[in-house]
């Protein structure tokens, strides 16, 4: 069910049941991150593989000190600029503080401080911190809207905590350090890269790449509707497609070789944050309209949160799946 009622929520959290809370980037789906029982509802509500870790979430930086080794100088510069916010950290566990299955086995924790206010009221009723993968389906479009989260995961989830739509409507960005110390973004998202290396300087950037299991948000085919998505080149894929329903997803243009009302334009202001918001709303109700055989879009400038805009576009594209 539906609802706002943040004390219930975390009433069941406490009771080890899965909630549904609003975030900033995704609505989440939630489980005392010290709980193993609760955990495990999630990979079975998602179907989600168990080598896919899940990022943890809290208030307060200092509820969860005494689970990881010391922060590290630049994530703690990056802490201290973007938290709460769209950054998440990849921080080394201690031996007995987060279990293997929430972090897949790996030898870091990847930690979230969540700038929703609903969320924050909730994490600040509970003295764990929550792991919380997008409330969604593994390998579907993560939800923006708590009727997303009901119409996908209503069964398996008692409760979804309303907190309306996701301001940045794309996952978090995530930073953590390579074996020789340097800062790497390992998945591009709601803080841009331009931001970061603002503050700590030139960082290294993990591009899409399927060969990389140690760090699953970078599974090529990911976020995908199941109608066909083609990115770029559009006039030869509108020409190879001859006879088929297409639905176009661009900035601020129409497509002159396609009809308006096929046409949906993420941002008539031509403001990227605004598009990131927009984007998986939009494939979701393409998807689920069930009206389209093919879904065309055009790349978005690559800068900014534009790159995290085509980071998605290229994952949910049917050339890589
Ligand atoms: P989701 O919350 O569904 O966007 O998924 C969380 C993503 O965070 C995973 O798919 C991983 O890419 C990433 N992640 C979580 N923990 C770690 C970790 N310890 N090391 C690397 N990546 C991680
Ligand atoms: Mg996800």
């Amino acid at each position: 069910m539906i609802g706002q009622d943040v004390k219930r929520a975390a009433a069941l959290l406490k009771e080890g049941a899965l909630v549904a809370i609003p975030t900033e980037t995704v609505y989440g789906l939630a489980a005392n991150a010290l709980n193993d029982a609760a955990v495990a509802q999630i990979f079975e509500a998602k179907d989600r593989p168990a080598y896919d870790p899940l990022i943890i979430h809290t208030d307060q930086i200092e509820k969860i000190q005494h689970l990881v080794e010391e922060i590290p100088a630049p994530l703690k510069k990056l802490l201290d600029a973007f938290s709460p916010g769209p950054l998440t950290f990849l921080l080394r566990k201690k031996l007995d503080g987060i279990s293997d299955q929430v972090t897949a086995g790996l030898p870091t924790v990847a930690v979230r401080i969540p700038a929703h206010p609903v969320t924050q009221e909730l994490l600040s009723l509970l003295d764990f911190p929550v792991a919380a993968p997008s409330a969604n389906p593994f390998g579907y479009i993560s939800p923006t809207r708590a009727q997303h989260v009901a119409d996908q995961l209503g069964e398996q989830v008692p409760y979804i905590l309303d907190g309306g739509n996701c301001d940045f409507g794309l996952e978090s960005t995530i930073v953590g350090l390579t074996e020789d110390g340097q800062v790497r973004v390992f998945r591009k998202g709601g803080i841009s890269i331009e931001d970061i290396e603002g503050i700590v300087g030139p960082v290294l950037v993990n591009d899409v790449s399927a060969s990389n299991p140690k760090a699953p948000g970078m599974l090529k085919s990911h976020y995908a509707p199941k109608t066909p998505i083609y990115v770029g080149q559009t006039s030869k894929v509108i020409s190879n497609l001859s006879g088929k329903k297409i639905a176009y997803i661009g900035f601020n243009m129409l497509n002159f070789e396609l009809p308006v009302e096929d046409q949906y334009l993420l941002s008539m202001g031509f403001d990227l944050k605004e598009a990131a918001s927009n984007l998986f709303a939009v494939m979701r109700q393409l998807d689920q309209s069930k009206k389209y055989d093919a879904i065309v879009a055009d790349w978005f400038p690559d800068q900014g949160i534009g790159k995290a805009i085509n980071d998605r576009l290229r994952r949910a594209s049917s050339e890589f799946q």
